[in-house]
């Protein structure tokens, strides 16, 4: 008999892949699938950065690098966070890995173990719970309340805090909601964080440029008084439609660098070359691309949300951020998982039930907009016939 240790018993799964799995089967089987299910850019990777990665190869640039990372490349996540946000980061505290997961799988690591407590968005990426219940640790959910914007309430996430917090992960703008918390209520969350001088912050940033109106992206990395215990998670999936290229950036305190880059030669050793020289050129080459697509998703976002409150029984407030809506669907009468489920198999649509994003997410579903504006219109054409026509099951 195999003895694989308990700690496997617990860890989780990210639905959206099954439910891309599944869409897929459905769409082999000869079935029209609008896929509203899974977190990507629709668009293609801007050819500079595809040509920089090509001609990598063919310069000979294929042996492995640094375990951090290549040099020019911290240098320009270092130069872009100064050009972004108007901070200094050493290139030394950089750390390129293979996609932004790779950052909250290490962070969870280093501080997960039985008798501690995390805490983490709820609902929200469900790899942070994934991680920490693998580690031992107690996860403690922050409710994200769409009576609050779907933003962290820094006294609620405060009061949630105790001596056996290690680490408190955020997440804004923040998937499943494309809620984004305003800079007030950070300054006042980080402002309490002073009474817990022992806990880490992760704070993942992933959809950092993508907001919309005037809702501004604050970073974390603006406060000086938590730069020795903040992890910053981002990476170039979203913003440069780099999901399949797996590369990722995070910026660690000087105290818990070698903890990551030793993480990384214990399992990857490093990034793909390749990759990271497209990585450099996304951030070294022109960004019109990047406007466009958010400008894109922009106009998306006002078709998305205005359909989707227009059918029976859905509210939905508009997302501030990444490409996500969120729909209240209590009022269907349908429990979440249900309904995602049966708007799969009946109505040809991919969705994702709030609930694979933690208890709270219970009474919504996820639709990324990351899809054709067409496609979302007959998207959400299906849902009001599926929704007029398909009582909820008792
Ligand atoms: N954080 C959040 C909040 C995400 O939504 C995602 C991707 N869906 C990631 C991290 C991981 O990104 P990557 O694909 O680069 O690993």
């Amino acid at each position: 008999m195999l003895h694989v240790v308990p700690a496997f018993s617990r860890i989780g799964e990210e639905n959206a892949f099954a439910v891309l799995a599944k869409a897929a089967e459905l769409q082999r089987q000869g079935r029209d699938i609008i896929n509203l299910g899974i977190g990507q850019p629709d668009f293609k990777t801007p050819p500079h950065i595809v040509e920089a990665a090509v001609k990598a190869l063919r310069d000979g640039e294929h042996g492995y690098t640094a375990a951090t990372g290549i040099l020019p490349l911290r240098e320009a996540v270092a130069a872009d966070l100064d050009r972004r946000f108007g901070v200094q980061v050493s290139p030394d505290l950089v750390l390129i890995v293979p996609g932004g997961k790779v950052t909250m799988h290490m962070a969870i690591l280093m501080f997960g173990e039985p008798g501690v407590d995390i805490l983490y968005p709820d609902p929200g990426f469900p790899i942070y719970r994934s991680m920490i219940e693998f580690t031992g640790a107690r996860p403690v959910p922050i409710p994200m309340r769409e009576e609050n914007g779907f933003a962290f309430s820094a006294e609620e996430t405060l009061a949630l805090m105790t001596p056996q917090t290690r680490l408190v992960i955020l997440n804004s703008p923040a998937n499943p909601t494309g809620g984004v918390t305003p800079r007030e209520e950070i300054d006042k969350l980080v402002a309490g964080l002073a009474r817990w001088p022992d806990a880490a912050i992760l704070s993942d940033e992933i959809y950092g440029q993508m907001t919309y109106d005037n809702h501004r992206h604050q970073t974390l990395l603006a406060y000086p008084e938590i730069r020795d215990r903040l992890i910053l998670l981002d990476g170039w999936s979203k913003t440069y439609a780099m999901t399949g290229w797996r590369l990722g950036y995070s910026v660690w305190p000087k105290a818990l660098y070698e903890n990551a880059r030793k993480l990384a030669v214990n399992s990857y050793s490093c990034v793909n070359s390749a990759a990271q020289f497209a990585g450099l050129a996304a951030l070294t080459g022109p960004q019109d691309a990047v406007h466009a697509m958010v400008a894109e998703f922009d106009a998306r976002r006002a078709v998305v949300v205005e359909g989707l409150n227009r059918l029976p029984g859905v509210r939905s407030a508009s997302p501030k951020g990444a490409f996500y809506a969120f729909p209240n669907i209590a009022a269907t009468g349908w429990k979440a998982k249900p309904l995602a489920a049966a708007l799969l198999e009946d109505a040809g649509v991919a969705t994702i039930g709030g609930p694979d994003f933690g208890v709270y997410g219970e009474g919504y579903i996820r639709l990324s907009y990351a899809n054709s504006s067409e496609n979302i219109r007959r998207a959400l054409a299906r849902i009001g016939d599926f929704l007029q026509g398909r009582a909820p099951p008792l």
